[in-house]
């Protein structure tokens, strides 16, 4: 058959090759094509509305149509559309947005390095933090804590971070020095009697166990997401944190935030870093900064980062490492006012005010025979489907039981995203009541039939 006879869905089994998909099952029927967004919904090629109750991939804080969004990125066209930053040369609207990110930074930070991505941010943390090293004549100090489930994006140095077996199988990831502590998922890896404050102890005692018989001065920096999400949302247990940091300071260990999924109000707070009290060296921001309207993604370092770096650089002549897309006018522009319209709208105080309705209204199901646990904080939460409750684990293959939920809940009008068996919800910043009532709604119909 030729193109113009073929639906777009069916140009797409023919054309495309999409991530995180099984290629065979799409050579078959193509995928779901999203035509037009607005607000929190997104409409596919047959006009059928869907709740995006993922905001994307976590990251559409502002909803589907935002037009002030559309307006600065067609002012930026019209004034600059293009310019790099490469030797000394550089735009307003990444100085702007440098100097806008450093004022709002929950700790000091000193500079902002900008990618494109947030796995070219983490990919860069790790090449800049070997920089670093090696510019202190520490040159043993290369290796990286990451944490089983974290997930820091695919690309060779960031795939090595993340901790999550499916972006690691057949790609020959993690590279050797890329090391991985447990997860802090209480209600899967506690024993049994194991309160939070002994579960988050435990974990402490595991990861400076690990230092010793790594050396100290091996270890480059810990990474970790305040929240974990592509892992399944899995927020820390109580005094986590507190107590990883102290190890971490204990042996001068530099600590990564990476704010990629928890930045911008999706906790509750502007950075997911106040809302555990997480004092990082480096945080790594994407995502939200532009509500995924442009990719950008920035790198905020402290002092302690960027002095031997810079120190280095003059040694050289040069950093040498950017991207031509780095810090884009455009993208940067659109990250800018997608800022002022977060303060102007007081859109984390919103996030406060509305999260006790997914939250609550999503623990209400927490009696359902298929449910395990409900989790989460702030627009970010999980549930996770089980067929055995004591036993914590479902009959079917891993994954199959919240595949099929999720299939059933995109039937019902309702994105979600499974992560193994557990179902994710991450909706636009924007959300309202009757829209979280309508997620509810589909949920509990979709578990029903999943049963
Ligand atoms: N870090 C975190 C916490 C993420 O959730 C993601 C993506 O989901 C990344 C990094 C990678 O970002 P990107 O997909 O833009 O490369």
């Amino acid at each position: 058959m030729s193109d113009d006879q073929l639906s777009a869905e069916q140009r797409d089994a023919r054309y495309v090759m999409h991530p995180l998909t099984d290629a065979r099952a799409n050579l078959q029927s193509g995928s779901l094509l999203m035509e037009r967004g607005e607000g929190v919904y997104v409409f596919d090629n047959a006009g059928n509305r869907y709740i995006e109750a993922m905001a994307g991939l976590w990251s559409v804080g502002l909803g589907f149509s935002e037009q002030r969004l559309v307006d600065a990125a067609i002012k930026q066209l019209n004034r600059l559309p293009y310019y790099h930053a490469f030797s000394q040369k550089g735009h307003n609207p990444m100085v702007d947005l440098a100097e806008k990110l450093v004022g709002m930074a929950p700790v000091p930070m000193s500079k902002v390095f900008f990618t494109n991505s947030g796995s070219e941010a983490n990919d860069t943390v790790v090449k800049m933090l070997w920089y670093r090293s090696n510019a202190l004549g520490e040159t043993q100090r290369k290796k990286f804590i990451g944490r089983k489930k974290g997930y820091h994006g695919i690309t060779v140095a960031s795939g090595s971070l993340t901790g999550l077996p499916v972006n690691h199988r057949s790609f020959d990831l993690p590279l050797p020095g890329f090391l991985h502590v447990s997860t802090p998922h209480h209600w899967r890896e506690a024993q049994p009697g194991e309160g939070e404050e002994a579960f988050a102890t435990r974990l402490a005692t595991e990861l400076e166990e690990l230092i010793l018989k790594e050396g100290p001065e091996t270890i480059a920096a810990f990474i970790g997401e305040p929240v974990m999400g592509a892992g399944g949302v899995i927020a820390p247990p109580a005094t986590y944190w507190e107590k990883i940091q102290a190890v971490l300071s204990k042996y001068g260990i530099l600590l990564i935030a990476d704010e990629v999924i928890c930045g911008f109000g999706r906790t509750g707070n502007m950075f997911g870093c106040e809302t555990f009290g997480i004092k990082p060296d480096i945080m790594v921001l994407s995502k939200q900064l532009s509500s995924s309207y442009q990719p950008i993604s920035a790198i905020l370092l402290n002092e302690r980062v960027f002095e031997p770096i810079a120190d280095e650089t003059h040694t050289i002549g040069t950093f040498g490492h950017g991207f031509t897309g780095g810090g884009h006018p455009v993208a940067a522009a659109v990250a800018l006012e997608n800022l002022n319209i977060l303060e102007e709208r007081n859109i984390v105080g919103h996030v406060r005010d509305i999260a006790p309705a997914l939250q609550e209204g999503l623990r209400t199901l927490s009696d359902h025979p298929l449910v395990g646990e409900v989790r989460g904080l702030g627009l970010i939460a999980a549930v996770e489907l089980v067929t055995d409750k004591g036993a914590k684990s479902s009959r079917h293959p891993a994954g199959a039981l919240g595949k099929r939920a999720a299939a059933i809940l995109q039937n019902k009008g309702v994105i979600s995203r499974a992560a193994g068996d557990a179902l994710t919800f991450c909706p636009p910043m924007i959300v309202e009541k009757d829209q979280i009532d309508a997620i509810l709604t589909a949920l509990h119909s979709a578990l029903d039939e999943t049963a």
